[in-house]
């Protein structure tokens, strides 16, 4: 309020929102740490006793099938981590050398790092503020000017080379607006590939995320809604892109006996058994995390409904958000203040950290085409993240 006299920095006020919702804690509070409640030592403790704990597995198997079970996706082929599974999906919808790849400026840069590993060019991609993710009508508006669909494939006309993908991301676990967005990839031609490695537990219109577009990725690392240690999963409804996601991944080889015969040159990318067995049993505590998560969102937002500077990011209607790491938003008055809310918090043993760097602007990928990029600037400026881990507060009792 203006007319306050004693007026209190919005850094402060961010402190005391947090403080009301997790309490005054002894110990520094991570943003997202993992949580082992459930049967990881015992199916761990038997990958050891039974000496499974590499390729092979039957852990590999059932967490396979039970992601499959979770998300709706006819097929689960899981990998060491979200990275090589988005590698091996770019791979499989033919994304090659001298190809770009349409990609939002604001994500975490192994959403381009796999585009390059393909040899082809991320294009940057504005963001919305209603999603945080890839706006898609900023981006249909964009391919009427700067490309052409010839012979069934995009053209960037101001390049000469082809658009092959997009990439959406489901930024902090709130889901893209996909609707709109398949629109222009049929329009133009592009094949949609979802990297949801942050939105497990995520749905578009009651349709779990990674699961719209042709093939979808999730990351199990050990900031993730559940770990692997280290993990990640392909989802797709294509039986076919699933076996040869699982042949590339798995070195291409054939199966035999004993021949060594590879038909192509593939990946080591399988994920270990003992990682699987993790993954079990994390997935079977999901619904426990998801709950809590969700418990922990709509404290905070209460908890900043009246907090001058700043507002908390919830969930757009007809999507339901696993709120990974939860969301604030500086005003435009108060963006200059970022920083200083960095270090305060994290002096307080509040951990907290600013969004992701543009990627348009790492020194790799500054020479890449891209639109404009204002809104995706502007929420750099103003986004934060702040303390996330399930167990900051207690089971939800119904
Ligand atoms: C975590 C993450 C990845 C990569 O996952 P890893 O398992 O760490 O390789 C990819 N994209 C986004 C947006 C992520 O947040």
């Amino acid at each position: 309020m203006a007319t306050d006299t004693v007026s209190t920095s919005v850094e402060e006020r961010i402190i005391d929102a947090i403080r009301t919702v997790i309490g005054d804690r002894d110990e520094f509070v991570p943003l997202h740490k993992p949580t082992f409640e459930g049967n990881e030592w015992d199916y761990v403790k038997e990958c050891i006793d039974t000496e499974w704990v590499s390729s092979v597995g039957s852990y590999v198997d059932r967490f396979e099938e039970d992601l499959a079970d979770y998300t709706g996706a006819k097929r689960a082929v899981v990998v060491v981590n979200g990275t090589s599974a988005l590698h091996v999906c770019l791979r499989l919808v033919g994304v090659e050398a001298g190809d770009e790849v349409l990609v939002p400026a604001l994500t975490f840069v192994a959403t381009a790092n796999a585009v390059t590993y393909q040899g082809a060019t991320p294009h940057f991609v504005d963001s919305e503020e209603r999603t945080l993710g890839l706006d898609p009508a900023k981006l249909g508006a964009y391919l009427d000017d700067i490309a052409k669909v010839r012979d069934g494939t995009c053209i960037n006309t101001q390049t000469g080379n082809p658009i092959k993908a997009v990439v959406p991301m489901h930024a902090y676990g709130h889901p893209v607006d996909l609707d709109p967005l398949q629109e222009v990839c049929e329009q133009y031609q592009l094949t949609l590939v979802e990297d949801a490695a942050e939105s497990l537990g995520s749905f578009y219109d009651g349709t779990h995320t990674g699961t719209i577009g042709r093939l979808g990725v999730l990351s199990f690392n050990g900031n993730k809604t559940i770990t692997t240690g280290g993990g990640g999963a392909i989802l797709t409804d294509d039986d076919d892109l699933a076996d040869e996601a699982k042949h590339l991944t798995t070195v291409a080889k054939k199966d035999h006996e004993w021949e060594y015969f590879h038909d192509k040159t593939g990946y080591n990318y399988r994920l270990p058994n003992l990682n699987a067995a993790l993954g079990c049993a994390q997935l079977e505590e999901l619904p426990s995390f998801l709950d809590r998560k969700r418990a922990l969102a709509e404290r905070y937002r209460d908890a900043f409904a009246d907090v001058d500077g700043v507002s908390f990011f919830t969930e757009r209607e007809g999507t339901r958000s696993n709120y990974w790491l939860n969301v604030l938003l500086l005003d435009e008055d108060a963006a200059d203040r970022r920083d200083a809310v960095l270090e305060t918090t994290n002096e307080a043993g509040l951990m907290t950290r600013p969004t992701w760097q543009l990627l348009s602007s790492l020194p790799m990928y500054e020479g890449c085409s891209r639109m404009d990029l204002s809104t995706a600037k502007d929420l750099e400026r103003r986004l934060i993240n702040i303390p996330s881990t399930p167990s900051l507060v207690e089971e939800v009792q119904s």
